[in-house]
């Protein structure tokens, strides 16, 4: 057991600091008061090889490991917390599904764009009758020749109205079993975009609509019995949930410590009162605490060892303690860390969706909970005979 990282890591780590301090430095205020996404960023990271960092060099990636994914995000959000998300997008979820699962003729069309910055991809899974309950999706793929019709709509799609093709999953039949994903491009005939809403974070999603769209063949992604594979690249999906919710709590936590040495109220640093000093040190346990959670959850997936048990113990405590922790922070800065020149704020808001986004922290819970008692608790009220 060794609670380092390793040489490469540390390099890496140290290559993507200076990039990011290069960089992102600028405008990281102003990139988080953004509703879209920052495109210019993507390009940049796309360039110095911060996309596709999982994804296999035959198909344009990088070969590394999840870790080194993790560590990118952690890397990028001590600097910009907003350009944390880009790392997200060219890393994790969606486009490791498609390089995971997808033809190499799809592989080609999107995947290639996707990892030069230039091409956006969303993940269109929740509706508005199924939110927790994934499975109980209701747009159809219906079989029109070759191909399929699609009919429902989506809601709270992240990047739903920039993205250039959506991963959205669909019902080919009942049950679990019945459940697969298309590639569904903007612009298709049938394809609209509702009104955009606002976030708490500041994000913008609206919601999809998809009326007779036409799907074919080439763009199907995952057929009938598509949704636990879909499932176990969502698990990597979290992953990437969870770096961002402990790394932004941890831009927080440093500029409430910088700000604790520098401002006085009754003649003394803030730094010198011991019940603020308290509230540093749990807000540093519970750091480092949610850093290896996380670490175990990527290095161990980086090994096959892949845990949901353990993505979500990680998701659910880096969660939590993202949003507690730049809650505190907020506090120990007073009306500065209230105030909008100021990442606290934003921070404070950010991490707040990731308690609800991806699998919310009382879903992850049940899920840790079968692992403690090892059985199934059904969600669903028992069928009446
Ligand atoms: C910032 C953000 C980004 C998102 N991005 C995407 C995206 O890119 N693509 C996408 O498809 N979706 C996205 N979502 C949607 C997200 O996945 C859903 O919001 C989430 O799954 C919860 O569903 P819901 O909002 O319908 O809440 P509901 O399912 O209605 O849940 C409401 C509350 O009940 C709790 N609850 C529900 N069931 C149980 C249970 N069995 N046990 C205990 N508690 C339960 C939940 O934890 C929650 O607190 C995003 C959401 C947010 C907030």
């Amino acid at each position: 057991m060794d609670f380092h990282l390793t040489q490469e890591q540390t390099a890496f780590q140290d290559t993507v600091r200076k990039f990011a301090k290069r960089h992102l430095t600028d405008k990281a205020l102003q990139r988080a008061h953004n509703t879209t996404y920052p495109m210019e960023v993507a390009e940049l990271m796309a360039d110095q090889g911060l996309f596709g960092i999982t994804i296999a060099e035959i198909d344009g990636g990088q070969g590394g490991a999840l870790t080194d994914a993790v560590i990118a995000i952690q890397a990028v959000a001590e600097v910009c917390p907003r350009s944390a998300d880009v790392i997200q997008a060219g890393n994790f979820g969606p486009v490791r599904v498609l390089a995971e699962y997808g033809t190499d003729d799809q592989k080609r069309r999107y995947l290639s764009k996707l990892l030069t910055g230039r091409s956006v991809i969303a993940v269109a899974m929740t509706e508005p009758d199924a939110g927790s309950a994934v499975t109980d999706l209701r747009t159809s793929a219906t079989p029109d020749g070759e191909g399929f019709r699609i009919n429902g709509s989506k809601v709270f799609t992240t990047h739903g109205s920039v993205a250039d093709v959506l991963l959205t999953y669909v019902r080919y039949g009942p049950g679990i079993d019945g459940i697969g994903s298309v590639l569904i491009e903007r612009g298709m005939d049938g394809f609209t975009i509702g009104k955009p809403v606002r976030f708490l974070s500041g994000e913008e999603w609206a919601q999809l609509y998809f009326d007779d769209v036409y799907v074919g063949p080439e763009n199907v992604l995952l057929e009938e019995n598509g949704f636990r594979k879909q499932i176990a690249g969502f698990n990597v999906e979290r992953i990437g949930n969870a770096a961002r919710a402990l790394a932004l709590g941890q831009h927080a936590f440093n500029i409430a410590r910088d700000h604790a040495q520098t401002r006085k109220q009754f003649g003394r640093l803030l730094c010198e009162f011991q019940g603020l000093q308290w509230k540093f040190a749990d807000m540093k346990i519970k750091l480092d605490a949610a850093e290896l959670l996380l670490y175990r959850a990527a290095s161990n997936a980086d090994e096959d060892f892949s845990d949901s048990a353990e993505t979500s113990i990680a998701k659910a405590y880096c969660n939590e303690t993202g949003f507690s922790v730049a809650s505190e922070a907020m506090q120990i800065m007073g009306g500065a860390g209230y105030s909008q020149d100021n990442l606290v704020e934003y921070c404070f808001r950010r991490t707040r969706g990731w308690m609800i986004a991806g699998g919310s922290v009382e879903v992850m819970k049940n899920r840790i909970a079968e692992d403690v008692f090892d059985r199934r608790f059904p969600q669903r009220p028992p069928s009446t005979p």
